[in-house]
């Protein structure tokens, strides 16, 4: 289907959903945004309020859709899935959450979209393989927003203790996007010194505490409000950026493993270069033998999930994944 340049589907019109039109209305990227859900009145509902904003911000067609609409998108966003509650582990949902991916990757294949999926949905590195797996799409058109949230918690908070500001700060958290995420500080710098250099007498920059915090993060908003949205949109926001304005920047999203770190046929976050095409390298960062046993953990443990979600959703997938170390 011809490709419509100004127009992205956000499938999925609950809390991420529709703190992700917003955003996206406010960042004046798209000149439509269509929203579906299955709960069409909310779909409608939050259109309409979105829209009303529209007046005073960069005008954008915001309004609730069908498939066929999404078909001739450009990017489509998948916040369809299920969400957390508590102290439940993202790969707790794991099963419903592939239930309702599979679902929509299908009805949007089939209604002819040949553009790049975004997948939010959690668990995402588990949503990212199955949305590639559903739609058949190069690996390069899925991308998962993995820990970029993440690392932006994590440049946030090392901001703070060293009192920068977190755009100066250069840091991710790679692996899955969730309890066995890590923070990479070998290798994060600031103004071109490493940040393990650069702290201040009693600064605590620890691994294994930043580690902690940002792993509790998203459970400490969840307690408080039910859910999280601000964060995640802004991370879609910033990786649908990225497409429309073919920058080639370096962000940490998850992809399918090609035999990175002796990984493949999984997805977890690594830094990737980030173009109009979608993943255009999967980078493979210096890091110590910490933070690389620590991602071959977090390869591990989705790894097994992974062969959870498979069975039950009978995929037929593409291969068994492989985890050299
Ligand atoms: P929500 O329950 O508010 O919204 C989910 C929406 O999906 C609902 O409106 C529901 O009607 C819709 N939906 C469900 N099945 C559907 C289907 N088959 N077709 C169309 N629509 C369907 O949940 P939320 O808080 O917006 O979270 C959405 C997802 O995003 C969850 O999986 C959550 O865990 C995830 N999430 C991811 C991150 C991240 O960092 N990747 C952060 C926050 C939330």
């Amino acid at each position: 289907m011809a490709q419509d340049q100004g127009r992205v589907a956000i499938i999925g019109a609950g809390h991420v959903g529709a703190t992700t039109a917003y955003a996206l209305m406010l960042r004046a990227l798209f000149r439509e945004i269509v929203l579906i859900d299955r709960d069409t009145a909310l779909a409608a509902a939050e259109a309409a309020d979105i829209a009303d904003a529209g007046g005073l911000t960069r005008p954008a067609t915001v309004r609730a859709g069908d498939y066929a609409d999404a078909a001739s998108a450009r990017i489509a966003i998948l916040t369809a899935g299920a969400a957390t509650h508590g102290d439940e582990s993202r790969l707790a949902v794991a099963g419903k959450s592939a239930e309702i991916v599979r679902g929509c990757v299908r009805e949007l294949m089939a209604a002819g979209f040949d553009g790049i999926i975004v997948v939010a949905a959690n668990p995402v590195d588990l949503m990212t393989w199955v949305a590639r797996d559903e739609s058949g799409l190069p690996d390069a058109r899925v991308i998962g927003t993995g820990t970029l949230l993440d690392s932006n918690r994590l440049r946030t908070m090392l901001a703070r203790r060293l009192n920068i500001a977190p755009a100066s700060v250069d840091a991710m958290m790679l692996g899955e996007h969730g309890d066995t995420s890590f923070a990479a500080l070998s290798i994060a710098q600031a103004g071109g010194m490493a940040l393990t250099r650069m702290a201040p007498e009693g600064a605590d920059i620890d691994a294994a505490s930043l580690t902690d915090a940002v792993r509790q993060a998203a459970y400490r908003i969840v307690e408080g409000k039910g859910y999280t949205s601000f964060g995640i949109a802004t991370a879609i926001v910033r990786i649908c950026e990225a497409i429309v304005r073919n920058e080639h920047v370096i962000l940490p999203v998850s992809t399918v493993l090609t035999g990175q770190f002796g990984i493949s046929d999984l997805c977890l976050s690594l830094p990737c270069v980030l173009g109009a095409e979608g993943v255009e390298h999967v980078l493979e960062p210096d890091m110590d033998d910490g933070e690389r046993a620590s991602f071959a953990h977090s390869a591990r443990v989705v790894g097994a999930a992974l062969e959870g979600v498979k069975g039950k959703a009978d995929s037929g997938g593409r291969g068994r994944f492989s985890c050299a170390e």
